[in-house]
């Protein structure tokens, strides 16, 4: 596979950007080499300045459930260009979108646009701690949820109850107000809120968890949360930036039937433009200035092309497009699954709809423990080999990845195959 162009790329961009990229994940650092500098991407396969085609299970990190570059998708952002980029102002475009949002995931009476996943439950949960007075945050070990300061945060050691910054540069006062608890354990949870009554302002979490690969919920582990938040006086948020319009039109909460109080998504609403919501409970959200005190704001929040690019995707979203994506899925599932098995090697392929990740271990992978225990070296070949091979695989083994409807049984098989040489 020829390198040349993404190499002399890779060596200018790192002068000027910081490891040559925007975002830490695309550097590869976890598995070594250089990464592919895209050129261009059309349904489920993506091109690099070298000439190689990939088929991609990155999905730019989760908006491309559609494929790239779809054509009603592209259509309708050019056609919105030219109406101007961004007006400061009220538009009818919003409101559209709005409505179809608020309809499509019933937990979500009022709304806010924001840019970023990050900036979403960054502001959820300012608004669940305006509401209810409190200052304290539950969030679950291995979920990610953005890069705002209370949220680089992980458990205290030891018996320690406050957490410790996660990352340089987040102060220890602000991580102190985050408790960071394991992912499915319900009992521990239940002791915080029986440990420390009235202070705990909201939980939150991924409800499946993308973010150190994919682990689904517990039975009852996301009732546990919503009782526990109701039974308290706290607010419950789900963190949907990865799952929302991709586990179904409600995203997990609507795959599994529940109302959280708060919910913030991202990724797939604004169809690989810079968007994402969050929103909830009416009461909660009217908190939200100038309704109420919890300042808010953002200069190109809900513009026009971000909005468009979010309403041709989202109105696409049907039964038909889930069924598509559950048999893709099982496709997969199964074919790594028997993949491995003919390879002999350790490889827990867990899924959830169109996300899905093969670990490293003999699973289940429940929490991050679990996750942490994985053959990193193992999975360094795999990456390497399907790279090889063409197949465009999460440079990380604590990413999902993830197929959209522009994948075709095709490329599962091809992908297939490519992994049974991988794991050899
Ligand atoms: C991607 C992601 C975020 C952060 O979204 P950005 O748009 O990258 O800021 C937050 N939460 C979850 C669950 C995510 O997957």
């Amino acid at each position: 596979m020829k390198r040349d162009v993404s190499g002399a790329l890779f060596e200018r961009a790192q002068r000027v950007i910081v490891a040559g990229v925007n975002s830490p994940v695309r550097a590869f650092r976890a598995v070594g080499g250089v990464p592919p500098f895209i050129a261009r991407a059309r349904g489920s396969r993506l091109f690099d300045e070298d000439g190689n085609e990939f088929i991609d299970y990155v999905g730019s990190w989760g908006p491309a459930i559609l494929g790239h570059a779809d054509p009603q998708v592209i259509a309708a952002v050019q056609s919105a260009l030219t109406n101007g980029l961004s007006f400061g102002a009220p538009t009818a475009l919003e409101v559209e979108f709005a409505e179809l949002v608020t309809s499509m995931v019933p937990s979500i009476e009022l709304m806010r646009c924001v840019s970023s996943g990050t900036e979403a439950t960054m502001s959820a949960i300012r608004v669940a701690r305006g509401f209810t007075g409190r200052d304290v945050l539950i969030k679950f070990e291995g979920c990610y949820h953005g890069h705002a300061d209370h949220l680089l945060v992980k458990a205290g050691s030891g018996a320690a109850t406050f957490g410790e910054p996660d990352s340089a540069g987040v102060p220890a006062s602000v991580a102190r107000l985050t408790l960071t608890l394991p992912y499915n354990d319900i009992g521990a949870l239940e002791r915080a809120f029986t440990d420390s009554p009235g202070v705990i302002a909201a939980v939150i979490v991924e409800p499946v968890v993308g973010n150190m690969g994919c682990v689904p919920p517990i039975a009852g582990f996301l009732e546990a949360i919503i009782a526990l938040c109701k039974r308290d006086g706290a607010v419950s948020i789900f963190d949907e930036v990865m799952t929302g319009f991709r586990l179904s039109r409600a995203g997990a909460q609507g795959h599994y039937g529940l109302h959280p109080d708060l919910t913030a998504l991202g990724k797939i609403a604004g169809g690989g433009m810079p968007l994402a919501i969050y929103g909830g409970r009416r009461d909660i959200m009217s908190k939200v200035a100038p309704l109420g005190p919890v300042y808010q704001a953002g200069t190109l929040s809900g513009n026009p092309s971000a909005v468009t690019a979010g309403l041709a995707t989202l109105s696409r979203l049907d039964a038909a497009l889930y069924a598509k994506l559950e048999s893709l899925g099982a496709r997969l599932e199964a074919g790594l699954t028997e993949a491995a098995a003919k390879a002999n090697a350790e490889l827990c392929v867990q899924r959830v709809g169109s996300m899905l990740t093969p670990f490293f271990t003999r699973g289940p992978v429940r929490n991050w423990n679990d996750s942490a225990k994985q053959d990193k070296e193992r999975f360094v070949r795999f990456h390497r080999s399907l790279l090889e091979q063409g197949i465009y695989w999460p440079a990380s083994q604590y990413e999902a990845a993830f197929i959209s409807v522009a994948h075709s049984e095709a490329d599962i098989d091809r992908t297939v195959a490519a992994a049974a040489e991988a794991l050899k």
